[in-house]
C-alpha cells in the first residue's frame, strides 16, 4: 500500500485541486510550461489574445487562436481523470476543482466538477444569452453568430475577466471541509490557487507535481511523478 493509498483510506472528505498538468497527458499543452503556448509564434502573447478586450475588438483573430489552441474536443481522459472519477464513485472524493476548461473530468465520469475557468463545451450569445454547443464555434467560418445577430462566446474566463464569485465560494467551502486535499498538475503560481488553498484546515495535504511549488514545505506528501501514474492505482 502506498502512502497515498493509506491517506485515501483514512479520509472521508477528499477534494482534488488541479491545473493544466492534469490534462497534458491527454495531449493538451500547458499554457505556462516551457513547451507551452507562450513560446510559440503568434502575433501576440496568449494573455493578450485570450483577453476580453481582444475578443471584443479583434474577434476574428481571437476565434482563430481559440479554435487552434484551446479547442481540444477529441482529447480523451487520462489515468488521472479516471482515477478521480473512481474516487468520487467510491464516495470519498467530494469535489474536483479545476483550472482546466477541457471538460475531461466529466468525460471520465466525474460529476461534482467546479470549473473555475469555465468550459469550452458551453457557449452563449452575448445578445440574447441563448446557449450554444461547441459545434457552433467549430462550424463558424470565423466569428460565430447567434440568430439574433449577437456574437456567441465561449463560457471561458478570459484573462482580464474575473472568476465566478459563487463558484469560488463553493470551492472554498469544499476545501474548508476537506480532510485530505490533493493538489495536482499546478505550480500554484496562478491566481486563484493560492488564496483558495489558504482555507484548508484538514489533516493531510498531498502535492503531485513534477516541479517544486511554494507549498512544498507544508505538504505531508510530495509525489514528483506524472499525475496519471501517481493516481492510476485508484482506477477501478
Ligand atoms: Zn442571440
Amino acid at each position: 500500500m502506498t502512502v497515498l493509498h493509506e491517506y485515501v483510506s483514512q479520509s472521508k472528505y477528499i477534494v482534488f485541486f488541479g491545473g493544466a498538468g492534469v490534462s497534458t497527458e491527454s495531449g493538451i499543452p500547458d499554457f505556462r510550461s516551457v513547451d507551452g503556448l507562450y513560446n510559440q509564434t503568434w502575433k501576440h502573447p496568449p494573455e493578450v489574445m485570450l483577453s476580453y478586450d481582444f475578443f471584443a475588438n479583434k474577434s476574428k483573430d481571437f476565434f482563430e487562436f481559440y479554435k487552434n489552441k484551446l479547442l481540444h474536443i477529441d482529447a480523451q481522459p487520462n489515468n488521472a481523470h479516471l482515477a478521480l472519477a473512481a474516487l468520487e464513485k467510491s464516495g470519498k472524493l467530494k469535489a474536483v476543482i479545476t483550472q482546466n476548461i477541457d471538460g475531461l473530468h466529466q468525460k471520465a465520469g466525474s460529476e461534482n466538477v467546479l470549473e473555475l475557468h469555465g468550459s469550452i463545451w458551453r457557449n452563449y450569445c452575448l445578445g440574447c444569452k441563448k446557449i450554444y454547443d461547441v459545434n457552433t464555434i467549430i462550424s463558424a467560418a470565423d466569428i460565430p453568430f447567434c440568430l439574433c445577430g449577437g456574437v456567441v462566446r465561449p463560457d471561458v474566463v478570459l484573462y482580464d475577466e474575473s472568476l465566478d464569485y459563487d463558484l469560488m465560494i463553493k470551492a472554498m467551502d469544499h476545501i474548508a471541509q476537506a480532510d485530505l486535499l490533493i493538489i495536482g498538475g499546478t505550480s500554484l503560481g496562478v491566481y486563484p490557487a493560492a488564496g483558495l488553498l489558504e482555507v484548508f484546515k484538514g489533516n493531510r495535504l498531498v502535492l503531485i507535481n513534477k516541479s517544486s511549488t511554494h507549498m512544498d514545505d507544508v505538504a505531508d506528501l510530495i509525489i514528483r511523478d506524472n499525475i496519471g501514474d501517481a493516481l492510476s492505482g485508484f482506477i477501478e
